[in-house]
């Protein structure tokens, strides 16, 4: 069977990896002359298999006014006259609730483990080095009230398997001693010790490395997908700038231009993208520099250490259609960094912004296209699609292939 993989970001380079494992022939094919270009160039770099929970939170409503008002908010809101951003604030305000809120994120642990477990297999097989460290995660409160009510679903995620450790402010300084000059502002944190970083960049050029070794993989970079063709409820072509290319089966792995390449189908992916920032900052041996993954809970932004350089994440703006780097987002976030660490050379720091595909509910779409017997997604894996990537594509070859289901896949059906 032919598949043809639109996307080389880190969703459609592992769903090309799992396909041809399982014996297709796949073509990966992307715009850019190499993979990784886009969303998945410089994120976070945070694998972060516990810290699951969706956006959509009954507390975020609360905080909702103070986020849209602020200029210094980590959330920042343009309405548009776009339906599409409406339904999707819509959705998300219903998705605030307790009880989908629980079972979501039981939903995604279940898959944020099997990613887990895939690394794990992956790389007792090829050994790929793309700076993984497994120090474990920090995430740091200096308010005592918002530590207090992060310790319930700490107790509560215990229970689906999660192994994370709540400490006071002191016990946070020892642990990662590069908090030093902030030691005097922190209520406590909660410790994750599995958690992990690495740079998804260097991880898709990796996997492109071992794909180009097999002998049913073809790399299509540097061709757009202009089309679907669609004949009875099948894709019959995918058109491209240098013509068609011939698929019995079809997966869409294209990020948030998913959206546009499906609308001509009548499909319409409930997909929004948020856009975040990133800061990559070479690091100098003369200072002290964080060894574990850290997230400064109040401000929304997270630190990974990457080989020579750290990496900061942060912000969601929503209304803006394009991954432009904000001068005023980046000096803020820039401000933010230096007062937790002021020996940070930020004048070296390349910027760079990425629009996370993001659900209303926070879990990917796996599966067949409603309606359509040969196409097939992946997509949506918003705020997470590093730490969720490999799950995502052992799940969606397990279903294209009929194979048993190394998980419930229902909860991720595209509907
Ligand atoms: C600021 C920020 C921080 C983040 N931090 C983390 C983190 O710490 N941990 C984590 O797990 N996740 C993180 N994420 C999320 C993660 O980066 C994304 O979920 C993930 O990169 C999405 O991968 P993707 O393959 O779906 O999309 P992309 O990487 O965007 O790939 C889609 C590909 O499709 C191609 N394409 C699109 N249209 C066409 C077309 N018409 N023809 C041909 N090719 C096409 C594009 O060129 C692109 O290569 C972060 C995101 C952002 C923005």
């Amino acid at each position: 069977m032919q598949v043809v993989v639109i996307g080389a970001g880190v969703v459609g380079l592992t769903s090309a990896w799992y396909l041809a494992q399982k014996g297709l022939n796949v073509t990966l094919v992307d715009r850019h002359t190499d993979v990784a270009q886009e969303t998945s160039f410089a994120n976070g770099g945070q694998l972060s298999y516990s810290y699951v929970a969706p956006l959509a939170d009954p507390g975020v409503i609360a905080k909702l006014p103070q986020w849209l008002l602020r200029a210094d908010s980590p959330l920042r809101f343009r309405p548009r006259l776009d339906p599409l951003q409406w339904r999707w604030c819509l959705h998300f305000l219903r998705a605030c609730n307790d009880a989908q809120v629980r079972r979501t994120i039981g939903e995604m642990l279940s898959l944020s483990y099997l990613s887990r477990d895939a690394l794990d297999e992956l790389l007792a097989a090829h050994p790929l080095d793309f700076d993984l460290i497994r120090t474990g995660k920090l995430v740091v409160y200096r308010d005592a009230a918002a530590l207090a009510s992060a310790v319930p679903l700490v107790d509560w995620q215990r229970g689906l398997g999660a192994d994370q450790r709540v400490l006071d402010g002191p016990a946070c300084v020892d642990l990662e001693p590069s908090l030093q000059s902030v030691a005097g502002q922190l209520a406590g944190g909660i410790y994750t010790p599995g958690e992990a970083t690495g740079d998804c960049y260097r991880f898709c050029q990796a996997l492109k490395r071992l794909l180009t070794q097999l002998p049913n993989v073809t790399l299509a970079l540097g061709r757009e997908v202009r089309a679907l063709v669609g004949e009875r409820q099948r894709v019959v072509a995918v058109r491209t700038d240098q013509g068609d290319l011939p698929a019995d089966a079809v997966v869409v792995a294209a990020g948030m231009f998913s959206v546009p390449l499906l609308k001509p189908l009548g499909i319409t992916l409930p997909l929004y993208g948020l856009r975040g920032y990133s800061l990559s900052v070479p690091l100098d041996a003369a200072i002290q520099v964080p060894h574990l993954s850290i997230t400064d809970a109040a401000r929304k932004i997270v630190y990974a250490p990457l080989g020579g350089q750290l990496r900061i994440a942060a912000m969601v703006d929503m209304g803006v259609s394009r991954a432009d780097v904000d001068p005023a987002r980046i000096s803020l976030l820039k401000q933010q960094v230096a007062e937790t660490f002021p020996d940070l050379d930020l004048g070296r720091a390349q910027a760079w912004a990425g629009l996370r595909p993001s659900t209303a509910h926070s879990k990917p779409l796996i599966g067949r296209a409603q309606g359509m017997g040969n196409l097939w997604l992946n997509v949506g894996q918003g705020a997470l699609g590093f730490t969720l990537a490999l799950g995502s594509a052992k799940l969606l070859a397990a279903q294209m292939t009929g194979a048993s289901s190394p998980i419930d896949h229902g909860p991720f059906q595209p509907r």
